[in-house]
């Protein structure tokens, strides 16, 4: 394979670069070890904040590309129709020695360009404005900027709109190598295949200090750094309106406590190094900080313990360098880093794609604007689950998958999750990431069967062949009666519950 550019990575920050080169006339790979996009820890499990752009410290690569990013999600998602809400967010201050945070993150945000800041010193005002926070609240920063979206969605969006643009993604495939000669580079070496080209982007989040190394750039470390969520039931949408910080400590910006783009309420994350970068355990001893840090913001959760559905958590690629890494070389020609995309990394994507951009071009590549580049992309049809009537009335009458609610809970049809197949879904996270299948209070109790059974169907695979994310993570392993039966078990032994074997 022949390529002009190579992007290891579909990650938010190599999707949207690859959305943002495929303006231009250019033959893009899109190089990704796992079986989907946004299938990373990062950008899979994060807060999905898109935030205003006041915490980092002037000066850095971080702070400037933020707000920036701010700025141009604005736009963007509304392109790629990815869901956005502009809804504003509060640091809380409940002690007065807060304060002076507040005041600094305010100068700060103001040095970084961002619009409409102001501290709101009348806890009663708080209270009309977010009616279940902590009465001890004496003030706040709010930033209307401020804005959530869905990380994984706004991720396979970009994706889909670079591929409608012409940009090849390849799943499944491992970069091994990047081949340098005379200071060049040459090609990449991956596990289905060498692919040649002059330039490089590595975007590979956790792991790019690793590919980075493969070119010969080892001057910088990511160190993974774990965050744990509780998410609630949408029961409670409307608890809380907005985002909720606490003060930030110096090695993040604390527990939030957010609605998210779907109604549901999350809360997190706390902040842990660790040393695998493969661990995706949350443990009740860090959730119990999770929802010890929430209740200091709304401490009515208490009584809404009941009401939580799901936990998970994400691992922050933090650099040794403690910015964001976006760099070439001379040493070797071709090769460019978007390495170290800690927080805010999901904000600051489209502003680091520009700066890629920048990059390339000063490294040679010719960036031709194309004719026909659309900006726009259609999302899978919601119209059934919003109760949209008319429109729902004619999609059934023309395809009665749209009638067929496979997923209860987030009243998902078949006719979503087929389309989601159709835009290169072949796992059940895959489908849950397009249509949130399975996201619900069951948490996919109901749906999963359907859904295994529809994939089978539409994949041409048997049912234990389905995954949860690629790679050997079947869901269906065994035929567990087959198994019964080949071990010479029958149904009373079974039943018996002191036998290890039942
Ligand atoms: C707990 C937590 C909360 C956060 N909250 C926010 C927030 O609210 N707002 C915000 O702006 N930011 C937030 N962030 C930061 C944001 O999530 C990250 O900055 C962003 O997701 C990084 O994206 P990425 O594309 O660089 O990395 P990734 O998502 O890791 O993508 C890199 C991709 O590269 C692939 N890859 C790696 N090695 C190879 C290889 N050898 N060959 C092929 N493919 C490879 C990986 O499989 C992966 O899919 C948070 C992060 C965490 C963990």
């Amino acid at each position: 394979m022949k390529a002009d550019i190579v992007i290891i990575g579909a990650g938010i920050v190599g999707s949207t670069i690859a959305r943002e080169l495929s303006r231009y006339d250019l033959n893009i790979i899109v190089v990704e070890k796992n079986s989907d996009i946004a299938f990373g820890s990062p950008t899979k499990a994060n807060t999905g904040i898109i935030h205003a752009g006041y915490d980092d410290k002037p000066g850095t690569v971080k702070a400037m590309l933020c707000s920036k990013g701010n700025a141009l999600w604005h736009k963007i998602a509304r392109e790629v129709a990815a869901p956005f809400k502009e809804i504003g967010s509060f640091v809380v201050a409940l002690k007065e020695e807060d304060m002076s945070i507040l005041k600094e993150l305010k100068e700060r945000g103001e040095k970084n360009g961002v619009p409409e800041l102001e501290i709101i010193e009348d806890g009663e005002e708080l209270l009309e404005r977010e009616p279940n926070l902590n009465e001890e609240a004496i003030a706040a920063l709010h930033a209307p900027t401020t804005a959530i979206t869905s990380p994984y969605e706004l991720s396979i969006a970009m994706a889909e709109n670079a591929m409608e643009n012409g940009a090849n993604i390849l799943l499944d495939t491992e970069v091994t190598g990047v081949m340098v000669k005379k200071r060049e580079v040459k090609s990449v070496q991956t596990s289905k295949g060498r692919i040649k080209t002059d330039y490089v982007v590595n975007a590979a989040g956790l792991q790019a200090d690793e590919v980075s190394a493969m070119a010969g750039i080892d001057r910088f470390i990511i160190h993974p750094r774990k965050g744990e969520y509780y998410v609630f039931d949408k029961e409670l949408n409307g608890f809380v309106q907005h985002i909720l910080f606490p003060v930030p400590t110096p090695i993040s910006k604390g527990v939030v406590v957010t609605p998210t783009v779907d109604d549901n309420i999350l809360i997190g994350p706390n902040a842990h190094d660790i040393k695998g970068k493969n661990d995706s355990a949350t443990t009740s001893r860090s959730l119990d900080e999770v929802f010890s840090g929430a209740l200091r913001l709304i401490p009515k959760l208490a009584e809404k313990k009941n009401m939580m559905i799901a936990n998970f958590c994400g691992l922050r690629p933090e650099p040794d360098t403690k910015d964001f890494i976006l760099e070439s070389y001379d040493a070797v020609r071709g090769f460019v880093n978007a390495a170290g995309i800690k927080s805010p990394g999901l904000t600051a994507a489209p502003a680091v794609a520009q700066t890629v951009t920048v990059l390339l071009r000063k490294l040679g590549l010719e960036l031709k604007e194309k004719d026909g580049f659309s900006a726009l992309r259609k999302p899978i049809d919601r119209s059934v689950r919003r109760f949209d009537i008319e429109r729902a009335k004619w999609l059934i009458a023309r395809d009665p998958t749209w009638g067929h609610v496979v997923c209860r809970c987030e009243r998902v049809t078949e006719g979503e999750v087929l389309e989601a197949i159709r835009r290169g879904a072949t796992t059940l996270d895959g489908i849950k990431f397009r249509t949130r299948a399975g996201m619900g209070r069951c948490q996919g109790g109901f749906c999963t069967p359907h859904i295994i059974k529809i994939l089978a169907r539409e994949l041409g695979i048997s049912v234990q062949d389905v995954t949860k994310r690629g790679g050997n993570s079947r869901l269906l392993p065994y035929k567990v009666k087959e198994l019964l039966l080949r071990a010479g078990l029958d149904d009373s032994e079974r039943a018996n519950k002191d036998d290890p074997r039942s």
